[in-house]
C-alpha cells in the first residue's frame, strides 16, 4: 500500500510542492516547526538513512546538492538553517519513508528534545 509521500510524489495527495526533478521532490512540511520547514525526499522508495546501501551513493549527493537549492531558493543561507532526518521509534521518525527536514526562519536550539 502507498504511503503518504508516495502519494504526494504521485500527485494522488495534495502538498505544496516546491521543487522537484527526476530524483527529488521538496514540499512544505503540513505542520511546521518553524517559519520556514520544508521535506525534501527521493523518489526512490528508501525506508530511511539506515537502510541506505552504497548503490544509492549518486542519489544521496544528489539530495545533498537538492538540499542546498532549496536553501538558495528560500533564501535561507544567509541567516543558515537546520537538515534533520529522524530515524525509527527513538528517533521521532513517524513517516517510514526517507526525509530530510530543512528547518529555518528562526535561531535553532540546542539540544533537540
Ligand atoms: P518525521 O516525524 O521525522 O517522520 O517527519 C514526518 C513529517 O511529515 C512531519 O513533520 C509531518 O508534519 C510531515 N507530514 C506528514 N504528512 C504530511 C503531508 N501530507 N504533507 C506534508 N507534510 C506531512
Amino acid at each position: 500500500m502507498k504511503g503518504i509521500f508516495e502519494k504526494i510524489i504521485d500527485r494522488e495527495l495534495e502538498a505544496d510542492i516546491v521543487y522537484e526533478d527526476g530524483l527529488a521532490i521538496a514540499f512544505k512540511d503540513i505542520n511546521p516547526v518553524a517559519p520556514k520547514h520544508f521535506l525534501v525526499i527521493p523518489k526512490k522508495k528508501i525506508r530511511n538513512i539506515q537502510t541506505v546501501s552504497s548503490n544509492d551513493s549518486h542519489l544521496f549527493t544528489h539530495l545533498f546538492t537538492v538540499i542546498q537549492k532549496l536553501a538558495i531558493q528560500e533564501n535561507m543561507v544567509e541567516e543558515g538553517y537546520r537538515v534533520i532526518t529522524n530515524i525509527g521509534e527513538y528517533g521521532g521518525q513517524t513517516v517510514d519513508y526517507l526525509h530530510f527536514h530543512i528547518i529555518g526562519g528562526r535561531t535553532m536550539r540546542w539540544p533537540p528534545g
